[in-house]
C-alpha cells in the first residue's frame, strides 16, 4: 500500500523536502517509526489546492475551503501516536474527514478506517483522493459524525478532528472496552476558554480521560450540509 503512495508522490516533491518534515516531527517528540515513515511517504500536496501545494510539507495547517483546514502534520502525528500507543488497532472511526489526509495516514497503519464528514463537497474531494491512492480500507459517509457511525461500531479507536464542547456520549458508547478516543475539547473562540487534546479510554464502568496538550481545531458542528 505504501509502495503505491510512494509511486504517486515520486517526482512531485523531493524526498528531501519530506525528510525535512519528518525530521522536524522527530525534534517535536514524535518517536513512532511507522508513523514517521507513513508521513514521509504520503503526498500531502495532493490534499491541498495546487496554489498551496508548495507549502504542503511545512508543519502547518492550511485552508481547504468552506472555512476548514487540513491539520498541522505534528498534530496528525501526535493524535495518531496517542491512538496507537497501546498496540495494534483494527478499526478506527474518524469524525471530520476534511481533506482526507488523516484518514489516509491511518489507513496505512490500521486495518480499516471509517470516516464521517458533514460537508458534502469536501467529502467528495477526499473520496477522490482515497481512490487515486488506491486505499480500499477506507469507508466514508456524509453525515453528522458527532453521533458516530453506530452501525459500524464498536471501534478500537476514535479520532475526532473538530472540537466539541463536551465529550460526546454517543462516541464513548461506540468505543470497544479498552478502546481509545483522541479529541480536541472546548472552544478556542477568544472568550478565554481554552482547547485541549484529550485522551478518553473506555473502561468496564465508563471512561477515564486525560488532558494532553493545548490545540487549535475548528468547532464540531451539528447536522450536515
Ligand atoms: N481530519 C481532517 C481535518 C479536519 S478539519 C484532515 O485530515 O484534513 C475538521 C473537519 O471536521 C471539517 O472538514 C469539518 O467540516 C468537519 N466537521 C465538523 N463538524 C462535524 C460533524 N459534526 N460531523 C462530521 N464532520 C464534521
Amino acid at each position: 500500500m505504501s509502495g503505491e503512495t510512494d509511486l504517486i508522490g515520486v517526482g512531485m516533491t523531493s524526498q528531501r523536502t519530506r525528510n525535512r518534515l519528518t525530521d522536524r516531527l522527530r525534534v517535536q517528540g514524535i518517536v513512532d517509526h511507522h508513523i514517521l515513515g507513513v508521513i514521509g511517504s504520503t503526498p500531502r500536496h495532493l490534499f491541498v489546492d495546487e496554489a498551496l501545494s508548495h507549502r504542503a510539507y511545512e508543519d502547518t495547517s492550511l485552508p481547504i475551503g468552506f472555512n476548514q483546514t487540513i491539520s498541522q502534520p505534528y498534530i496528525v502525528a501526535r493524535m495518531t501516536e496517542v491512538l496507537l500507543s497501546e498496540g495494534p488497532v483494527d478499526n478506527v472511526l474518524e469524525v471530520g474527514t476534511g481533506s482526507g489526509y488523516q484518514a489516509v495516514i491511518l489507513a496505512q497503519l490500521v486495518k480499516r478506517v471509517f470516516t464521517v464528514e458533514r460537508i458534502g463537497p469536501l467529502l467528495e474531494k477526499a473520496a477522490a483522493r482515497f481512490r487515486m491512492l488506491r486505499l480500499r480500507n477506507i469507508s466514508y459517509r456524509h453525515a453528522d459524525g458527532g453521533v458516530g457511525w453506530p452501525e459500524r461500531g464498536p471501534f478500537d479507536g476514535i479520532i475526532v478532528t473538530a472540537s466539541p464542547r463536551h465529550i460526546p456520549q454517543e462516541l464513548v458508547d461506540q468505543l470497544a472496552e479498552g478502546g481509545r478516543m483522541v479529541l480536541p475539547l472546548g472552544t478556542d473562540d477568544g472568550t478565554g476558554d481554552t482547547q485541549n487534546l484529550v485522551l478518553v479510554t473506555r473502561t468496564s464502568e465508563g471512561f477515564v480521560s486525560e488532558v494532553l496538550e493545548p490545540v487549535h481545531f475548528v468547532p464540531l458542528v451539528k447536522g450536515k450540509s
